[in-house]
């Protein structure tokens, strides 16, 4: 697969999702990392996106509940170029009813090389990094050349 370079600005479009089980450890998180993310453009599934902005007062734009098709339309955004980091806290103990659509969301997570944090540890690491808060490169599939090679 042939790449070209996507620039992140430093304000970041990020998606926020959390499994059940895992909705008090990623609000805790969140809290404690309020103030940083206030410098980016918060978007989340229906349920953890309600959750957050009701305890935390952060403006979060959120899609439809996980289940309901808010993970594929995280996934889209992706696709689409339109976020730049995911926090997904799933839930490694339990079963979701949505199980294809977490695997798409990571999958098309992994497809467009945005960084995804899965966890507290993760999250701190990418927070953490001067790259968050500036101007970032990744390699991106070159889709005109996939085209190209296709066609
Ligand atoms: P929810 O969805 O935020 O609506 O609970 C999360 C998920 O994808 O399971």
């Amino acid at each position: 697969m042939q790449t070209i370079q996507r620039t992140l600005e430093a304000n970041k479009n990020i998606a926020l999702v959390a499994h059940d089980h895992c909705k008090a450890s990623l609000l805790s998180w969140v809290k404690e990392n309020r103030e940083q993310l206030s410098n980016h453009k918060l978007y989340a599934t229906g349920t953890t996106g309600h959750l957050l902005a009701k305890e935390t007062g952060l403006e979060i734009e959120p899609m439809i509940s996980g289940p309901m098709g808010g993970d594929q339309q995280i996934g889209a955004m992706i696709s689409e170029c339109e976020i730049d980091v995911l926090v997904f806290f799933w839930d490694p103990l339990n079963a979701v009813p949505h199980d294809p659509d977490v695997k798409a969301l990571l999958r098309i997570a992994t497809v467009w090389n945005i960084p995804v944090a899965i966890n507290r540890a993760s999250a701190n690491f990418i927070f953490s990094s001067g790259q968050i808060s500036q101007k970032s490169d990744i390699d991106i599939p070159d889709y005109d050349a996939y085209l190209r090679e296709r066609i």
